[in-house]
């Protein structure tokens, strides 16, 4: 597998006033294509500034970072916004959700930056993303008309509209009771089964335990890094699965996410 990430020497320092905190410190990191990567670590080790690195939303003060080959790290602020917005998904552990403004229309937000897409088009991809986080029937609804779980499945449809390589999921079940943090993980199980790769920042060992992977970090420093050899049981407890109403699928192993979701009716919502 080829690596969609790689950092080398990645240091990142803040200065405030005459305080200077280094953040991540010659960070070396491969992650490669498909990986499913749980980052843990004590608050204040620097999980948050590796993951603004890795989404191209701030630049490291110094080292080498590759995205699928690129170098982006000499990248100028227009240049990075073109990769995030091209091949990186975003979900935080706040959803950042308009209100008064529907579950579609959130969606379709990143793709108003891009325009490159038709209106018409765009209107559908939205559909499709939210069907795929089994949101076929809240299409119209607002946010403060969702569950938290919903709101969060709508953000993670967001995140999907641009088809990212990448997603970058920053305690996404943070503000989750623990069921509805299931049913989140078993949808970024299934997109890690679809393709995508992603990366996780919890400090939960449970919920990291949904990764293949499970990177620690302390004091800014990578100090564990080890595959996940009993990795969490979701598969029958799939969101989709549930709402996909297509009995013919359930229970086959080889069923993609995209085949179990029904297909939406037209583009109308
Ligand atoms: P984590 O996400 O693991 O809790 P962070 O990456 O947010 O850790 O923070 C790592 C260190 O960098 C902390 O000491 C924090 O105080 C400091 N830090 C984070 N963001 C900033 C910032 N914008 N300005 C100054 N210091 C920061
Ligand atoms: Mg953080």
């Amino acid at each position: 597998m080829s690596a969609v990430i790689s950092l080398k020497g990645i240091t990142k320092i803040y200065r405030t006033g005459n305080v200077a905190v280094r953040a991540l410190d010659a960070v070396d990191l491969t992650i490669r294509r498909g990986e499913f990567v749980s980052v843990m670590g004590a608050s204040g080790s620097g999980k948050s500034t590796l993951m603004n690195i890795l989404g191209c939303l701030d630049q490291a003060t110094a080292g080498e970072y590759l995205f699928e080959g690129e170098r982006v790290d000499s990248l100028s602020k227009n240049e990075r916004a073109r990769i995030r917005n091209q091949k990186i998904g975003f979900v935080f552990q706040v959803f950042n959700l308009l209100p008064r403004t529907s579950a579609v229309e959130n969606v379709e937000l990143p793709l108003l930056y891009n325009h490159e897409q038709s209106v018409k088009d765009t209107r559908q991809r939205a559909i499709d993303a939210l069907v795929r986080v089994g949101l076929k029937d809240r299409l119209l609804h607002e946010p403060n008309e969702l569950s938290g779980g919903q709101q969060q499945r709508v953000a993670i449809a967001r995140a999907l509209i641009n088809h990212p390589r990448v997603i970058l999921a920053d305690e996404p079940t943070g503000n989750l009771d623990s069921r509805t943090s299931v049913e989140i993980m078993n949808i970024f199980c299934e997109l890690n089964d679809a393709g995508i790769t992603i990366v996780l920042v919890t400090h939960e060992t449970d919920i990291a335990q949904y990764g293949r992977r499970i990177i620690t970090m302390r004091d800014g420093v990578i100090k564990e890094d080890k595959a996940v050899k009993k990795r969490r049981p979701g598969r029958g407890q799939s969101v989709m699965r549930h709402t996909a109403q297509d009995a013919d699928t359930e229970g086959k192993k080889t069923a993609r996410p995209r085949s179990t979701a029904p297909k939406p009716r037209g583009g109308k919502a």
